[in-house]
């Protein structure tokens, strides 16, 4: 009698189960980095699963996909990268998975500024001519670090998730618009508070040189002690070159940037007797629970930092 039971409940589940199972299948989504995957799960909501390559703090520049990355890029409908140059291990990814789904460049229509070793004229500096030297001519990728470039970017993230999965493209279009609104709202905010701040208190000094497009967008000056790589040191005639510099140009606080450079920069600030400003984050977010977890929560996060440096007194 039990038996029976169990096998006739069994027979009347299964079929409107599977069919439930069917219609709410995600969209298989992978993108590059975190700050990407929080783009496309707030475009996608429900309706896609996201896989992000490299998670959370890990390094963009510096990173090797492994086998796990291959099969999770070849199960995906959608892939979905920053570009400009920014991903420099995808390509052999792409190949070594199969991926035959869209790829979503989500850089696509940003004016892309460019780095060089001369910027004078520039409201972005490079403090470490010996590294800036190797990258001349290359493309900052960093775009998203400018809200208004963000905001294209969630764009093409939902034109492109509707091109891919053009039943759910309404649902796409909506939350992308309520997101932008959002990002908007941030954007407005931070040019409000940075109103009361005098220009000569502008300025950026970190170990990563990831905020140009930053710095151009909302007129901060930005000071890199390390050039775009995240893995360069900086030479000992670099480093008294940058303790020269940070004194001339009266920088009141130096910014820690996640897996770089922290000890080049702590020397620095022994040196000088600026004191370090905290930890912004360039290209990751933080783990799951932080406030930095999100793209607008990274955004806040640095500002918030940026602002408290450039009040006090
Ligand atoms: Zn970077």
């Amino acid at each position: 009698m039990k038996k029976f039971w169990v096998g006739a409940l069994v027979t009347l589940c299964m079929p409107a189960f599977a069919q439930a199972a069917v219609a709410a299948s995600p969209l298989p989504v992978v993108t590059s980095f975190s700050i990407l995957g929080d783009m496309v799960r707030e475009v996608g909501g429900d309706d896609v699963h996201v896989t992000v390559i490299v998670p959370p703090l890990g390094d963009p520049h510096t990173f090797e996909p492994s086998p796990k990355d291959a099969r999770a890029l070849g199960a995906a409908k959608v892939l979905v990268v920053n570009g400009l140059g920014f991903e420099s291990w995808m390509p052999r990814l792409i190949q070594a998975s199969g991926f035959g789904g869209l790829k979503i460049v989500a850089s696509q229509g940003v004016h892309a500024r460019e780095l060089k070793d001369d910027d004078s004229g520039n409201e972005h500096e490079i403090l470490a001519p010996a590294h800036a030297a190797v990258k001349g001519g290359t493309l900052d990728p960093h775009a998203w670090q400018d809200l208004s470039n963000g905001m294209l970017y969630v764009q093409n993230i939902a034109g492109g998730l509707s091109q891919a999965d053009p039943t759910h493209a309404a649902a796409y279009e909506a939350r992308a618009q309520a997101y932008v609104a959002r990002l908007k709202t941030a954007d407005t905010q931070w040019r409000e508070q940075l109103a009361s701040v005098p220009s000569d208190r502008r300025v950026l000094a970190t170990s990563h040189d990831a905020f140009g497009y930053f710095g151009a967008a909302y007129g901060i000056r930005v000071l890199s002690v390390v050039g775009v790589s995240s893995e360069a040191e900086p030479s000992a005639r670099v480093m008294a070159d940058l303790v020269r510099q940070i004194r001339k140009h009266h920088i009141r606080a130096l910014f820690l940037e996640h897996g770089s450079n922290t000890r080049a920069m702590n020397q620095i600030a022994a040196e000088t007797g600026v004191k370090i400003g905290g930890e912004l984050f360039a290209d990751t977010l933080d783990t799951p629970g932080h406030k930095a977890s999100t793209y607008l929560g990274m955004f806040r996060w640095n500002t918030g930092l940026l602002l408290k440096a450039f009040t006090a007194q």
